[in-house]
Protein backbone atom coordinates (compact mmCIF):
# COMPACT_ATOMS: atom_id res chain seq x y z
CA UNK A 1 0.00 0.00 0.00
CA UNK A 2 1.76 3.60 -0.92
CA UNK A 3 2.10 5.41 2.28
CA UNK A 4 0.69 8.90 2.61
CA UNK A 5 -3.20 9.66 2.20
CA UNK A 6 -4.86 11.09 -1.01
CA UNK A 7 -3.12 14.54 -1.11
CA UNK A 8 -0.15 13.68 0.72
CA UNK A 9 3.39 14.81 0.40
CA UNK A 10 4.29 11.23 -1.43
CA UNK A 11 0.89 11.81 -3.56
CA UNK A 12 1.69 15.19 -4.73
CA UNK A 13 5.51 14.66 -4.94
CA UNK A 14 4.28 11.61 -7.37
CA UNK A 15 1.74 13.20 -9.52
CA UNK A 16 3.63 15.86 -9.72
CA UNK A 17 7.10 13.96 -10.86
CA UNK A 18 5.84 10.54 -11.79
CA UNK A 19 6.74 6.85 -10.17
CA UNK A 20 10.32 6.97 -12.65
CA UNK A 21 11.54 9.72 -10.34
CA UNK A 22 10.08 9.39 -7.32
CA UNK A 23 10.17 5.66 -6.37
CA UNK A 24 8.62 4.22 -3.65
CA UNK A 25 10.03 0.71 -4.31
CA UNK A 26 10.81 -1.14 -0.43
CA UNK A 27 14.33 -2.71 -1.38
CA UNK A 28 15.30 0.88 -3.29
CA UNK A 29 14.23 2.34 0.10
CA UNK A 30 16.20 -0.07 2.23
CA UNK A 31 19.42 0.51 0.82
CA UNK A 32 18.79 4.35 0.90
CA UNK A 33 17.70 4.24 4.64
CA UNK A 34 21.11 3.00 6.50
CA UNK A 35 24.08 4.65 6.16
CA UNK A 36 27.25 3.21 4.88
CA UNK A 37 28.39 2.29 8.65
CA UNK A 38 25.10 1.71 9.60
CA UNK A 39 25.11 4.30 12.32
CA UNK A 40 21.71 5.20 11.79
CA UNK A 41 18.59 3.75 10.13
CA UNK A 42 16.29 5.90 8.89
CA UNK A 43 12.66 6.06 6.81
CA UNK A 44 13.00 7.90 3.86
CA UNK A 45 9.09 9.34 2.35
CA UNK A 46 10.43 7.93 -0.83
CA UNK A 47 13.51 8.36 -3.45
CA UNK A 48 13.71 10.78 -5.82
CA UNK A 49 15.99 10.17 -9.22
CA UNK A 50 16.37 12.98 -11.34
CA UNK A 51 17.73 13.54 -14.61
CA UNK A 52 18.19 16.57 -15.03
CA UNK A 53 19.39 19.98 -13.02
CA UNK A 54 16.18 21.24 -14.38
CA UNK A 55 14.65 18.48 -12.86
CA UNK A 56 16.01 18.75 -9.28
CA UNK A 57 15.54 22.52 -9.50
CA UNK A 58 11.55 21.01 -9.88
CA UNK A 59 11.67 19.55 -7.39
CA UNK A 60 13.66 21.19 -4.50
CA UNK A 61 10.99 24.31 -5.44
CA UNK A 62 8.70 21.58 -4.46
CA UNK A 63 10.03 20.42 -1.37
CA UNK A 64 11.01 23.80 -0.37
CA UNK A 65 7.05 24.61 -0.48
CA UNK A 66 5.75 21.63 0.85
CA UNK A 67 8.82 21.91 3.96
CA UNK A 68 9.84 18.51 2.94
CA UNK A 69 13.19 17.51 3.84
CA UNK A 70 15.65 16.96 0.93
CA UNK A 71 18.57 14.30 1.85
CA UNK A 72 21.16 14.49 -1.08
CA UNK A 73 22.86 11.27 -1.60
CA UNK A 74 25.75 10.16 -3.59
CA UNK A 75 27.56 6.95 -3.11
CA UNK A 76 26.30 6.35 0.32
CA UNK A 77 29.83 6.29 1.31
CA UNK A 78 30.09 8.63 4.45
CA UNK A 79 31.65 7.93 7.18
CA UNK A 80 29.81 9.72 9.57
CA UNK A 81 26.18 9.76 8.51
CA UNK A 82 25.87 12.21 6.28
CA UNK A 83 23.29 10.37 4.06
CA UNK A 84 20.77 8.91 6.14
CA UNK A 85 16.99 10.02 6.35
CA UNK A 86 15.65 10.39 9.69
CA UNK A 87 13.02 7.80 11.00
CA UNK A 88 9.98 9.90 10.62
CA UNK A 89 9.10 8.99 7.13
CA UNK A 90 8.51 12.33 6.11
CA UNK A 91 12.32 13.04 4.25
CA UNK A 92 12.98 12.72 1.02
CA UNK A 93 16.28 10.79 -0.59
CA UNK A 94 17.25 12.28 -3.57
CA UNK A 95 19.99 10.80 -5.58
CA UNK A 96 21.53 11.99 -8.92
CA UNK A 97 22.60 8.43 -10.23
CA UNK A 98 21.01 9.34 -13.53
CA UNK A 99 22.96 12.55 -13.62
CA UNK A 100 26.39 11.27 -14.23
CA UNK A 101 27.13 12.50 -18.08
CA UNK A 102 30.72 14.17 -18.73
CA UNK A 103 29.86 17.29 -20.09
CA UNK A 104 32.45 19.03 -21.36
CA UNK A 105 36.58 17.87 -22.11
CA UNK A 106 39.04 20.26 -22.36
CA UNK A 107 42.24 18.70 -22.15
CA UNK A 108 43.56 22.61 -23.40
CA UNK A 109 42.33 23.84 -20.51
CA UNK A 110 42.96 21.31 -18.43
CA UNK A 111 39.53 21.18 -17.21
CA UNK A 112 36.43 18.89 -17.76
CA UNK A 113 32.90 19.84 -16.58
CA UNK A 114 31.05 16.80 -15.25
CA UNK A 115 27.66 15.72 -13.25
CA UNK A 116 27.41 15.39 -9.53
CA UNK A 117 26.02 11.81 -10.25
CA UNK A 118 29.77 10.05 -11.83
CA UNK A 119 31.25 7.65 -10.25
CA UNK A 120 34.67 8.93 -9.13
CA UNK A 121 36.94 6.24 -10.69
CA UNK A 122 34.36 7.07 -14.11
CA UNK A 123 36.21 10.75 -13.82
CA UNK A 124 39.56 9.48 -13.30
CA UNK A 125 38.77 7.31 -16.13
CA UNK A 126 37.56 9.91 -18.63
CA UNK A 127 41.02 11.92 -17.19
CA UNK A 128 43.30 9.56 -18.35
CA UNK A 129 41.49 8.79 -21.71
CA UNK A 130 42.75 11.95 -22.98
CA UNK A 131 46.43 11.79 -21.40
CA UNK A 132 45.46 14.02 -18.09
CA UNK A 133 45.16 12.91 -14.48
CA UNK A 134 42.63 13.65 -11.82
CA UNK A 135 44.34 13.22 -8.54
CA UNK A 136 41.41 12.31 -6.16
CA UNK A 137 41.75 8.85 -5.20
CA UNK A 138 40.44 7.21 -2.11
CA UNK A 139 39.58 3.15 -1.10
CA UNK A 140 35.36 3.77 -2.42
CA UNK A 141 36.09 5.46 -5.60
CA UNK A 142 34.66 2.74 -7.58
CA UNK A 143 31.35 3.96 -5.77
CA UNK A 144 31.29 7.14 -4.08
CA UNK A 145 30.52 9.79 -6.72
CA UNK A 146 31.61 13.53 -7.38
CA UNK A 147 28.88 14.93 -5.84
CA UNK A 148 30.01 13.62 -2.54
CA UNK A 149 33.16 13.75 -3.16
CA UNK A 150 32.45 17.76 -3.76
CA UNK A 151 30.36 18.00 -0.84
CA UNK A 152 32.49 15.96 1.78
CA UNK A 153 35.87 17.90 0.34
CA UNK A 154 37.46 14.48 0.51
CA UNK A 155 40.54 14.05 0.84
CA UNK A 156 42.71 10.60 0.04
CA UNK A 157 46.46 9.36 -0.99
CA UNK A 158 47.21 12.30 -3.17
CA UNK A 159 46.61 15.59 -1.17
CA UNK A 160 50.07 15.43 0.15
CA UNK A 161 50.24 16.48 -3.21
CA UNK A 162 47.59 17.82 -4.87
CA UNK A 163 45.07 18.92 -2.06
CA UNK A 164 41.67 18.30 -0.65
CA UNK A 165 38.87 18.08 -3.46
CA UNK A 166 38.11 21.75 -2.69
CA UNK A 167 41.75 22.58 -4.66
CA UNK A 168 40.54 20.17 -7.64
CA UNK A 169 37.55 22.50 -8.49
CA UNK A 170 37.16 25.17 -10.89
CA UNK A 171 33.18 25.86 -10.45
CA UNK A 172 30.29 24.61 -9.34
CA UNK A 173 26.50 24.01 -10.22
CA UNK A 174 24.35 24.23 -7.45
CA UNK A 175 20.87 23.94 -7.21
CA UNK A 176 19.52 25.88 -4.23
CA UNK A 177 17.06 25.43 -1.31
CA UNK A 178 14.29 27.06 -3.51
CA UNK A 179 15.06 25.84 -6.90
CA UNK A 180 17.26 28.33 -8.19
CA UNK A 181 20.53 27.25 -9.98
CA UNK A 182 23.81 29.05 -9.67
CA UNK A 183 26.51 28.35 -12.35
CA UNK A 184 29.54 29.37 -11.69
CA UNK A 185 30.80 26.16 -14.49
CA UNK A 186 33.92 28.51 -16.09
CA UNK A 187 36.46 26.84 -15.99
CA UNK A 188 39.13 29.66 -15.06
CA UNK A 189 41.73 29.77 -12.81
CA UNK A 190 42.24 33.30 -11.83
CA UNK A 191 39.13 34.94 -11.26
CA UNK A 192 39.08 37.48 -8.08
CA UNK A 193 35.37 38.67 -8.79
CA UNK A 194 33.97 39.69 -5.18
CA UNK A 195 32.98 36.73 -2.67
CA UNK A 196 33.82 32.73 -3.88
CA UNK A 197 30.61 31.47 -3.32
CA UNK A 198 31.99 27.80 -4.66
CA UNK A 199 33.70 27.26 -1.62
CA UNK A 200 30.64 27.47 0.94
CA UNK A 201 29.18 24.54 -1.02
CA UNK A 202 32.46 22.49 -0.95
CA UNK A 203 32.14 20.30 2.32
CA UNK A 204 29.00 21.51 3.05
CA UNK A 205 27.40 17.92 2.93
CA UNK A 206 24.71 18.83 1.22
CA UNK A 207 23.08 21.43 3.83
CA UNK A 208 23.08 24.30 1.58
CA UNK A 209 22.44 23.23 -1.42
CA UNK A 210 22.20 20.10 -4.24
CA UNK A 211 25.78 20.02 -6.28
CA UNK A 212 24.97 19.38 -9.88
CA UNK A 213 27.56 19.68 -11.75
CA UNK A 214 30.94 20.61 -11.37
CA UNK A 215 33.63 21.91 -13.27
CA UNK A 216 37.35 19.90 -12.33
CA UNK A 217 41.04 20.56 -13.03
CA UNK A 218 43.50 18.37 -15.24
CA UNK A 219 46.67 17.83 -14.48
CA UNK A 220 49.56 16.22 -16.41
CA UNK A 221 49.18 12.35 -16.08
CA UNK A 222 52.23 11.10 -14.41
CA UNK A 223 54.40 8.73 -16.85
CA UNK A 224 56.81 7.79 -13.96
CA UNK A 225 56.55 6.35 -10.57
CA UNK A 226 58.30 4.72 -7.67
CA UNK A 227 56.35 2.78 -5.40
CA UNK A 228 58.30 2.07 -1.86
CA UNK A 229 56.61 -0.23 1.41
CA UNK A 230 58.75 0.89 4.04
CA UNK A 231 59.45 -0.91 7.42
CA UNK A 232 59.80 1.77 9.82
CA UNK A 233 60.50 1.16 14.12
CA UNK A 234 58.46 4.00 14.92
CA UNK A 235 55.38 6.83 14.20
CA UNK A 236 58.02 9.96 14.83
CA UNK A 237 60.16 8.19 12.55
CA UNK A 238 57.87 7.66 9.96
CA UNK A 239 57.51 11.70 9.99
CA UNK A 240 60.81 12.10 10.13
CA UNK A 241 61.48 9.84 6.72
CA UNK A 242 58.75 12.11 4.93
CA UNK A 243 60.84 15.21 5.49
CA UNK A 244 63.68 12.77 4.26
CA UNK A 245 62.14 12.35 1.38
CA UNK A 246 60.94 16.18 0.40
CA UNK A 247 64.65 16.71 1.13
CA UNK A 248 65.68 14.32 -1.89
CA UNK A 249 62.67 14.01 -4.00
CA UNK A 250 61.36 17.61 -3.25
CA UNK A 251 57.52 17.99 -4.61
CA UNK A 252 57.16 14.69 -6.06
CA UNK A 253 56.55 12.94 -3.03
CA UNK A 254 52.46 12.18 -4.31
CA UNK A 255 51.30 9.71 -1.36
CA UNK A 256 52.59 9.09 2.06
CA UNK A 257 50.35 6.41 4.26
CA UNK A 258 51.25 4.96 7.79
CA UNK A 259 50.60 1.69 8.33
CA UNK A 260 50.56 -0.07 11.79
CA UNK A 261 51.56 -4.14 11.76
CA UNK A 262 48.41 -4.91 13.29
CA UNK A 263 46.54 -3.69 10.02
CA UNK A 264 48.42 -5.73 7.68
CA UNK A 265 47.44 -8.86 10.10
CA UNK A 266 43.47 -7.73 9.44
CA UNK A 267 43.82 -7.37 5.88
CA UNK A 268 45.71 -10.53 5.59
CA UNK A 269 43.34 -12.43 7.76
CA UNK A 270 40.19 -11.33 6.05
CA UNK A 271 40.93 -10.45 2.37
CA UNK A 272 42.57 -13.62 0.61
CA UNK A 273 44.82 -13.10 -1.93
CA UNK A 274 46.46 -10.25 -0.08
CA UNK A 275 50.65 -10.16 0.27
CA UNK A 276 52.78 -9.07 2.35
CA UNK A 277 55.60 -6.91 0.64
CA UNK A 278 58.34 -7.27 3.28
CA UNK A 279 59.75 -10.28 5.05
CA UNK A 280 60.45 -9.77 9.05
CA UNK A 281 57.91 -7.52 11.45
CA UNK A 282 58.46 -3.93 11.98
CA UNK A 283 55.52 -2.23 14.35
CA UNK A 284 55.05 0.16 11.78
CA UNK A 285 55.12 0.86 7.92
CA UNK A 286 54.99 3.59 5.55
CA UNK A 287 53.41 2.88 1.96
CA UNK A 288 54.77 6.19 -0.53
CA UNK A 289 54.99 6.90 -4.26
CA UNK A 290 56.66 9.71 -5.67
CA UNK A 291 55.75 10.75 -9.48
CA UNK A 292 56.89 12.62 -12.72
CA UNK A 293 55.06 13.76 -15.58
CA UNK A 294 58.05 13.13 -17.61
CA UNK A 295 58.62 9.33 -19.19
CA UNK A 296 61.87 7.68 -18.13
CA UNK A 297 62.70 9.86 -14.92
CA UNK A 298 64.52 7.33 -12.91
CA UNK A 299 62.30 7.63 -10.11
CA UNK A 300 63.75 3.97 -8.49
CA UNK A 301 66.74 5.13 -8.01
CA UNK A 302 65.78 8.61 -6.80
CA UNK A 303 63.29 6.91 -4.11
CA UNK A 304 66.17 4.26 -3.23
CA UNK A 305 68.80 6.79 -2.67
CA UNK A 306 66.30 8.75 0.00
CA UNK A 307 65.43 5.35 1.37
CA UNK A 308 69.42 4.26 1.80
CA UNK A 309 70.12 7.69 3.42
CA UNK A 310 66.97 6.89 6.33
CA UNK A 311 68.08 3.46 6.60
CA UNK A 312 71.51 4.71 7.66
CA UNK A 313 70.15 7.75 10.11
CA UNK A 314 68.20 4.72 11.30
CA UNK A 315 64.82 6.16 10.21
CA UNK A 316 63.95 2.76 8.37
CA UNK A 317 65.16 -0.56 9.03
CA UNK A 318 63.90 -2.29 5.95
CA UNK A 319 62.11 -1.47 2.37
CA UNK A 320 61.40 -2.63 -0.56
CA UNK A 321 60.80 -1.17 -4.30
CA UNK A 322 57.34 -2.33 -6.46
CA UNK A 323 59.09 -4.04 -9.33
CA UNK A 324 55.94 -3.92 -11.68
CA UNK A 325 52.36 -2.23 -11.72
CA UNK A 326 51.29 -5.54 -10.28
CA UNK A 327 53.72 -5.38 -7.10
CA UNK A 328 52.48 -2.09 -7.01
CA UNK A 329 49.34 -2.96 -7.38
CA UNK A 330 49.78 -5.50 -4.27
CA UNK A 331 51.46 -2.79 -2.00
CA UNK A 332 48.15 -0.65 -2.49
CA UNK A 333 45.67 -3.39 -1.92
CA UNK A 334 47.25 -3.12 1.43
CA UNK A 335 46.92 0.03 2.28
CA UNK A 336 42.94 0.50 0.98
CA UNK A 337 41.79 -2.90 2.18
CA UNK A 338 42.52 -1.70 5.71
CA UNK A 339 38.95 -0.27 6.53
CA UNK A 340 37.20 -3.57 4.73
CA UNK A 341 39.40 -6.03 6.83
CA UNK A 342 38.39 -4.02 10.11
CA UNK A 343 34.60 -3.90 9.51
CA UNK A 344 34.60 -7.63 8.94
CA UNK A 345 36.68 -7.84 11.73
CA UNK A 346 33.99 -6.46 13.76
CA UNK A 347 32.64 -3.07 14.97
CA UNK A 348 35.29 -0.45 15.74
CA UNK A 349 35.48 3.37 16.91
CA UNK A 350 36.81 5.40 14.46
CA UNK A 351 37.74 8.82 15.25
CA UNK A 352 39.20 10.52 11.74
CA UNK A 353 41.56 13.16 13.06
CA UNK A 354 44.57 16.02 12.13
CA UNK A 355 47.60 17.08 14.03
CA UNK A 356 49.95 19.60 13.33
CA UNK A 357 52.95 17.01 11.73
CA UNK A 358 55.51 18.07 14.28
CA UNK A 359 53.21 17.04 17.21
CA UNK A 360 51.50 13.77 15.44
CA UNK A 361 53.94 11.07 17.06
CA UNK A 362 53.90 12.46 20.67
CA UNK A 363 50.04 11.92 20.25
CA UNK A 364 49.86 8.32 18.63
CA UNK A 365 52.34 7.51 21.71
CA UNK A 366 50.53 9.21 24.17
CA UNK A 367 46.86 8.33 23.28
CA UNK A 368 48.82 4.95 22.54
CA UNK A 369 49.44 4.16 25.75
CA UNK A 370 46.27 5.59 26.91
CA UNK A 371 44.08 3.28 24.83
CA UNK A 372 46.17 0.21 25.69
CA UNK A 373 45.86 1.03 29.79
CA UNK A 374 42.00 2.20 30.00
CA UNK A 375 40.53 0.53 27.25
CA UNK A 376 40.62 -3.64 27.72
CA UNK A 377 37.82 -3.96 25.48
CA UNK A 378 39.67 -2.88 22.31
CA UNK A 379 42.88 -2.52 20.37
CA UNK A 380 44.36 0.18 18.05
CA UNK A 381 44.22 0.14 14.61
CA UNK A 382 45.76 3.52 13.60
CA UNK A 383 46.88 4.51 10.31
CA UNK A 384 46.29 7.05 7.31
CA UNK A 385 47.41 9.63 5.36
CA UNK A 386 49.93 10.45 7.71
CA UNK A 387 51.70 12.91 4.88
CA UNK A 388 48.82 15.48 5.48
CA UNK A 389 48.80 14.80 9.39
CA UNK A 390 45.76 12.71 8.94
CA UNK A 391 45.15 9.94 10.89
CA UNK A 392 42.38 7.28 11.19
CA UNK A 393 42.60 6.58 15.08
CA UNK A 394 40.87 3.28 15.53
CA UNK A 395 39.23 1.10 17.92
CA UNK A 396 38.74 -2.55 17.04
CA UNK A 397 36.79 -5.06 19.51
CA UNK A 398 38.96 -7.03 21.26
CA UNK A 399 38.06 -10.31 20.68
CA UNK A 400 37.26 -12.12 24.15
CA UNK A 401 36.54 -15.79 24.29
CA UNK A 402 34.66 -15.29 27.56
CA UNK A 403 31.48 -13.22 26.20
CA UNK A 404 29.97 -13.66 23.55
CA UNK A 405 31.20 -11.28 20.62
CA UNK A 406 28.28 -9.29 21.02
CA UNK A 407 28.32 -8.47 24.84
CA UNK A 408 32.42 -7.65 23.41
CA UNK A 409 30.59 -4.95 21.15
CA UNK A 410 28.46 -4.15 23.26
CA UNK A 411 31.31 -3.25 25.60
CA UNK A 412 33.20 -1.07 23.25
CA UNK A 413 30.35 0.85 21.93
CA UNK A 414 29.06 1.31 25.49
CA UNK A 415 32.07 3.41 26.02
CA UNK A 416 32.50 5.15 22.54
CA UNK A 417 31.40 8.80 23.79
CA UNK A 418 34.09 8.53 26.75
CA UNK A 419 36.42 7.46 24.47
CA UNK A 420 35.57 10.08 21.87
CA UNK A 421 36.16 12.63 24.26
CA UNK A 422 39.29 12.26 25.26
CA UNK A 423 40.79 11.22 22.32
CA UNK A 424 39.55 14.77 20.50
CA UNK A 425 40.07 17.01 23.72
CA UNK A 426 43.64 15.96 23.13
CA UNK A 427 43.68 16.37 19.38
CA UNK A 428 42.21 19.85 20.08
CA UNK A 429 44.70 20.85 22.73
CA UNK A 430 47.65 20.16 20.25
CA UNK A 431 45.66 22.62 17.31
CA UNK A 432 44.27 19.33 15.64
CA UNK A 433 41.11 18.88 14.06
CA UNK A 434 38.38 15.88 15.33
CA UNK A 435 37.49 15.74 11.74
CA UNK A 436 40.27 15.79 9.14
CA UNK A 437 38.60 14.75 5.87
CA UNK A 438 35.02 13.24 6.67
CA UNK A 439 33.04 16.17 7.85
CA UNK A 440 30.37 16.48 10.55
CA UNK A 441 27.31 14.47 9.08
CA UNK A 442 25.11 13.79 11.71
CA UNK A 443 27.79 11.77 13.46
CA UNK A 444 30.13 14.79 14.95
CA UNK A 445 27.63 17.56 15.67
CA UNK A 446 27.95 17.77 19.22
CA UNK A 447 31.78 17.57 18.36
CA UNK A 448 31.29 20.84 16.04
CA UNK A 449 29.64 22.49 18.96
CA UNK A 450 32.18 21.45 21.04
CA UNK A 451 35.02 22.92 19.30
CA UNK A 452 34.78 25.04 17.39
CA UNK A 453 34.45 28.84 18.60
CA UNK A 454 31.11 30.64 18.94
CA UNK A 455 31.75 32.68 16.23
CA UNK A 456 32.16 30.35 13.98
CA UNK A 457 29.01 28.60 14.78
CA UNK A 458 27.07 31.80 15.16
CA UNK A 459 28.50 32.83 11.43
CA UNK A 460 27.87 28.80 10.03
CA UNK A 461 24.34 29.02 11.24
CA UNK A 462 23.94 32.69 9.60
CA UNK A 463 25.05 31.09 6.00
CA UNK A 464 22.78 28.31 6.45
CA UNK A 465 19.82 30.71 7.39
CA UNK A 466 20.76 32.42 4.08
CA UNK A 467 20.90 29.51 1.72
CA UNK A 468 18.30 27.28 3.32
CA UNK A 469 15.86 29.42 5.33
CA UNK A 470 13.10 26.49 5.46
CA UNK A 471 15.61 24.06 6.72
CA UNK A 472 14.83 21.16 4.13
CA UNK A 473 18.44 20.58 3.26
CA UNK A 474 19.79 17.50 4.93
CA UNK A 475 18.10 18.59 8.16
CA UNK A 476 20.18 17.90 11.79
CA UNK A 477 23.55 17.25 9.95
CA UNK A 478 26.32 19.53 10.35
CA UNK A 479 24.40 21.85 12.11
CA UNK A 480 21.89 21.78 15.26
CA UNK A 481 19.94 24.63 14.62
CA UNK A 482 16.56 24.39 16.93
CA UNK A 483 13.91 26.50 14.06
CA UNK A 484 14.76 24.70 11.49
CA UNK A 485 15.67 21.13 12.76
CA UNK A 486 12.90 19.02 12.07
C1 LIG B 1 36.42 2.19 1.90
C2 LIG B 1 36.26 3.68 2.11
C3 LIG B 1 37.39 4.49 2.04
C4 LIG B 1 37.26 5.87 2.20
N1 LIG B 1 38.38 6.63 2.12
C5 LIG B 1 38.27 7.96 2.24
C6 LIG B 1 39.42 8.78 2.12
O1 LIG B 1 40.55 8.31 1.93
N2 LIG B 1 39.25 10.12 2.22
C7 LIG B 1 38.02 10.68 2.44
O2 LIG B 1 37.93 11.91 2.51
N3 LIG B 1 36.93 9.92 2.59
C8 LIG B 1 37.01 8.59 2.50
N4 LIG B 1 35.90 7.81 2.64
C9 LIG B 1 34.60 8.43 2.96
C10 LIG B 1 33.72 8.68 1.72
O3 LIG B 1 34.02 7.79 0.69
C11 LIG B 1 33.92 10.06 1.19
O4 LIG B 1 33.47 10.97 2.16
C12 LIG B 1 33.21 10.34 -0.14
O5 LIG B 1 33.64 11.62 -0.58
C13 LIG B 1 31.68 10.34 -0.06
O6 LIG B 1 31.14 10.31 -1.37
P1 LIG B 1 29.70 9.68 -1.65
O7 LIG B 1 29.35 9.90 -3.07
O8 LIG B 1 29.61 8.29 -1.17
O9 LIG B 1 28.80 10.63 -0.77
P2 LIG B 1 27.64 10.24 0.22
O10 LIG B 1 28.16 9.35 1.29
O11 LIG B 1 26.47 9.73 -0.52
O12 LIG B 1 27.29 11.67 0.82
C14 LIG B 1 28.20 12.36 1.63
C15 LIG B 1 27.60 13.72 2.02
O13 LIG B 1 27.48 14.54 0.87
C16 LIG B 1 26.12 14.89 0.63
N5 LIG B 1 25.94 14.80 -0.83
C17 LIG B 1 26.13 13.76 -1.65
N6 LIG B 1 25.95 14.11 -2.93
C18 LIG B 1 25.61 15.42 -2.93
C19 LIG B 1 25.30 16.38 -3.94
N7 LIG B 1 25.30 16.05 -5.24
N8 LIG B 1 25.01 17.64 -3.57
C20 LIG B 1 25.00 17.99 -2.27
N9 LIG B 1 25.28 17.14 -1.26
C21 LIG B 1 25.60 15.88 -1.60
C22 LIG B 1 25.29 13.90 1.41
O14 LIG B 1 24.08 14.46 1.82
C23 LIG B 1 26.20 13.61 2.59
O15 LIG B 1 26.05 14.61 3.56
C24 LIG B 1 35.99 6.44 2.48
C25 LIG B 1 34.86 5.61 2.56
C26 LIG B 1 34.99 4.25 2.38
C27 LIG B 1 33.76 3.40 2.47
Amino acid sequence: MMPGGAGSPLQQLIAQFGSSVIVIDASQLAAVNVDHRKLYQGKALALALPRSTAEVSKLLAFCNALRIGVIPQGGNTSYCGGTAPDDSGTQLVLSLRRMNTLREMNPVNDSMIVEAGCILADVQRAAADVGRFFPLSLGAEGSCQIGGNLSTNAGGVNVVRYGMTRDLVLGLEVVLADGRVLSTLQALRKDNTGYDLRHLFIGAEGTLGVITAASLKLFPAPRSVATAFVAVPTSASAVSLLNELRTHCGDLVSSFELIPDIAIDLVVRHLPGSRVPLDGTSPWYVLCEITSALPNEPLGERLEAALAAALEAGLVTNATLAQSERERQDFWFIREHIPEAQRRDGPSLKHDISLPLDRLAAFIASAGDWIRDEIPEGYLVCYGHVGDGNLHFNINQTANPVQSPNAAAGALVSRQNEIRRVIHDRVHELGGSFSAEHGIGRHKVEELERYASPLELELMRAIKRTFDPNGIMNPGKVLRIASLSR
